[in-house]
């Protein structure tokens, strides 16, 4: 398999999303680029603005992004290219970076919980896209450190428009109602530890109200949450 990577990287060169300098080997990032990753570190802090953000309506025990972004920010290509691009393989090489990047700063953000659940995609949006980029951080943080994925636990049952242009409050607004939990989850995940894996968060609504439905669903768990791009939470 790595031949074959390598015949195809040599005719079709992978280029980083940060800069557009070629990438080699199993690089997803330049070194570069790498080096310079605004990191949020929100592992490292118990209480940080995105579990104070998401802990909305439900408690939430963990949380915590890889990078901070904002729209000017050429970091911010990194979700541009896996959502519009259709560069899904940044979606797992992402994954294993971000799960490599907070386990070699403290493994314990990890440590105890049961399973990762990508945020889902409506199936028409997954369909036009041919993948959830979700679900492929997921995998590529479950390679790193050994937790199963459960990819059938939610699903979204509204294809709701993009939030960009919405207010907070339309927000809030716009996600209500858009996830629902598969009938048989009380049993299969009651008192686990699940950790929902999201690209990109703004005002937390999608991932609030997302693990809102997990948890009034699953007796007994408890929520975590892992997420690619945090906007700048102001
Ligand atoms: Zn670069």
């Amino acid at each position: 398999m790595n031949l074959l990577r390598d015949i195809l990287n040599f005719c079709f060169p992978r280029k980083c999303p940060v800069c557009g300098g070629r990438l080699y080997g199993d690089e997803v990032i330049c070194i570069s680029c790498l080096s310079a990753m605004p990191y949020t570190y929100y592992h490292r802090i118990p209480d940080n603005r995105l579990v104070q953000r998401l802990s909305f309506n439900i408690p939430v025990n963990r949380a915590s992004g890889c990078f901070f972004y904002v729209s000017e920010s050429p970091y911010h290509q990194i979700l541009h290219q896996l959502k519009y691009r259709g560069r899904a393989w940044l979606g797992v090489g992402m994954g294993r970076l971000m799960a490599t990047h907070i386990c070699a700063d403290d493994a314990s953000f990890f440590e105890g919980v049961d399973a990762l659940i990508p945020v889902p995609l409506h199936q028409k949006r997954e369909g036009l896209r041919g993948y959830n980029q979700s679900a492929l951080l997921a995998k590529g943080i479950s390679e790193v450190v050994g937790i199963p994925v459960v990819n059938d636990a939610i699903y979204r049952v509204v294809d709701n428009p993009t939030q960009t242009h919405l207010t907070d409050t339309e927000r809030w607004e716009n996600v209500q109602g858009i996830f629902q939990a598969a009938s048989d989850i009380a049993v299969r995940l009651q008192g686990r530890h699940l950790m929902l894996v999201d690209d990109v968060t703004t005002t937390g609504a999608t991932l609030a109200s997302c693990a809102e439905v997990l948890y009034k669903a699953v007796p007994q768990c408890r929520i975590s949450v892992i997420v690619l791009g945090v906007a700048d939470l102001g």
